[in-house]
Formats: structure tokens, C-alpha cells, sequence
């Protein structure tokens, strides 16, 4: 339950080192000598990021972007972050293979032995996934504790619950309301992506963020040269399961426009 989450009082009350220790110093240095106006801060949002393989995915593409999934179940993201923990491990090994340091590679080979994928990566990735980190949260609260405003260039809502039921739909992760606070963190010009196989899910959130003035859809011919399209589609745990069971994909993305002038 909520009561249990710890939400910062601010995005800068966060501590950042945690998460991304090649990119924030440790605390104290990181709140007070750090000048917060220059430092590099997370760009890309998944919420809901279930078993994290778009982040995975992502991680190398864009190793200078940082990127954090936002998870409610605890043990998912207790998952994600052992995942991360062994990909970073495992690449520290195989970049000291050459020097020899056997204590990392011992560290590792502890670390990654149960993971799915992070024992198989035989070169090291752009990053070293350093980039990429998990926190467990509920996203339909308290997203600006976490992202200060115009933060954000891109969000995802990849395969979000359908909560099926009309009374259920305000349990949805896109809901008139929490528009605004997707809004709030985005910059203009940054972009929402969404994606689900429910095709009624689809035309709601599709709907909703259609409606919604600070956003507006972006036509499918001017994604054709986007990367993260396909990624969406076909990384995350979720997307390779309806893969599996021959289901449809909806994909429907969104920019958010420049605030209006007063
Ligand atoms: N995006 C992932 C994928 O494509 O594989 C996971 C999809 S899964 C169907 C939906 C995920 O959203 C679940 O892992 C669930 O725990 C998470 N979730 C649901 N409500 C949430 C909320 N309010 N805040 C954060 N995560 C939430």
C-alpha cells in the first residue's frame, strides 16, 4: 500500500547518487555543491515498466540520457534493480577483463548468476548501463515530487493495465486528470508513448490524450525515423508476450506542444 512509499519533497531532495552513481556525487556534495541548474537529470520516464526490458533496451542507444522506470510492485522493481545492478557488474568485467582485476569479475559472476539475459552479454554496451535505474512508485501520484517541471523529452506507458470495468476506469494510468501532471513534467516537444494489444485501452488513451490541449498526436509517417518506436514494441516483457500469443499492437504517440502564450 502508499503508506509505505517514501516520495521526495522535491525532485532535489532525491537522492540521485543512489541511482546514478557515475552521474551524481554522493551526498552531501550532491545537494549542496553541485550546481542542480547544470547537472545532467532524468530525461526519459517508463511508467509502469513492469520487468524493465525497454530500459535495457534504451540504455545503450541513448548512453548519455538518463532514464528511470517507475514501478509499483515491489518485488518487480526489486527485480529491475538486480537486473540493472548485474548489467553494470558485468560490464565493469568484461571492461577489466583486459587489466585483470579478478575481484569484479568475482562481484559479478555472484551478482548476475540468476539473471535472464545479463550473464550472456559477452561485450560491454555504450553506458555500461550506468544511464538506467528503477524506483518503486505509484506514477498516479506525486510524479512532480519526482520530476520538476519540463524535465521529461519522453514518457511511456507501454501495455498499462486495462482495468476492463467503466467503473475500473479511473484506475487507468491515462485519465483526464493525470494528463496534466504528464504535462507538467514533459517539455514541449518532448513525446508520450503508449502502446497496448487491449484495442479499447487504445482508443481511451488515444482519446484522452487527443483531447487534452497541450497535446497533440503525432502521424505515423513522422515516427517512421524514430528508434524507440520499434523498441516499444517489441523489448518489453509485455510486448514480447503478445508477440507470442499472435496478439495486435495499437501504438499511439503524442508530442506535448509549447505552453500557450499569455
Ligand atoms: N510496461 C511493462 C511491459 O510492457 O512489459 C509492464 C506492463 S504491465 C501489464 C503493467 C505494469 O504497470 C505492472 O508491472 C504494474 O505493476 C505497473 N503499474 C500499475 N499501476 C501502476 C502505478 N500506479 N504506478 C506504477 N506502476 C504501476
Amino acid at each position: 500500500a502508499d503508506h509505505s512509499l517514501d516520495y521526495p519533497n522535491s525532485p532535489a531532495s532525491m537522492d540521485w547518487h543512489a541511482h546514478f552513481p557515475a552521474f551524481y556525487p554522493p551526498p552531501p556534495q550532491s545537494n549542496q555543491d553541485i550546481d542542480m541548474e547544470v547537472q545532467k537529470k532524468v530525461e526519459f520516464a517508463d511508467i509502469g515498466c513492469g520487468f524493465g526490458g525497454l530500459l535495457i533496451a534504451l540504455a545503450p542507444m541513448f548512453p548519455e540520457t538518463l532514464m528511470l522506470g517507475m514501478e509499483i510492485r515491489v518485488s518487480v522493481t526489486q527485480y529491475v534493480s538486480d537486473r540493472i545492478t548485474a548489467l553494470r557488474l558485468r560490464c565493469r568485467e568484461l571492461e577489466n577483463q583486459s587489466t585483470g582485476d579478478t575481484d569484479v569479475q568475482e562481484e559479478a559472476n555472484e551478482e548476475h548468476k540468476d539473471g535472464p539475459d545479463e550473464g550472456k552479454l559477452t561485450k560491454t554496451v555504450p553506458g555500461g548501463y550506468q544511464n538506467v535505474s528503477v524506483i518503486r512508485g505509484n506514477a498516479m501520484k506525486f510524479l512532480p515530487n519526482f520530476f520538476e517541471r519540463a524535465q521529461l523529452s519522453k514518457i511511456f506507458f507501454l501495455f498499462p493495465d486495462p482495468h476492463f470495468k467503466a467503473r475500473k476506469h479511473k484506475a487507468r494510468i491515462i485519465s483526464p486528470t493525470l494528463l496534466a501532471e504528464y504535462a507538467h513534467v514533459l517539455r514541449p516537444g518532448g513525446i508520450v508513448y503508449t502502446i497496448t494489444d487491449v484495442k479499447d485501452l487504445h482508443e481511451w488513451m488515444a482519446h484522452h490524450l487527443s483531447a487534452f490541449p497541450l497535446f497533440e498526436l503525432i502521424p505515423s509517417d513522422d515516427l517512421r525515423d524514430d528508434p524507440v518506436v520499434e523498441q516499444i514494441k517489441t523489448s518489453t516483457e509485455e510486448g514480447k508476450k503478445v508477440e507470442r500469443n499472435g496478439g495486435e499492437k495499437w501504438v499511439a504517440c503524442f508530442r506535448r506542444l509549447d505552453d500557450p502564450v499569455r
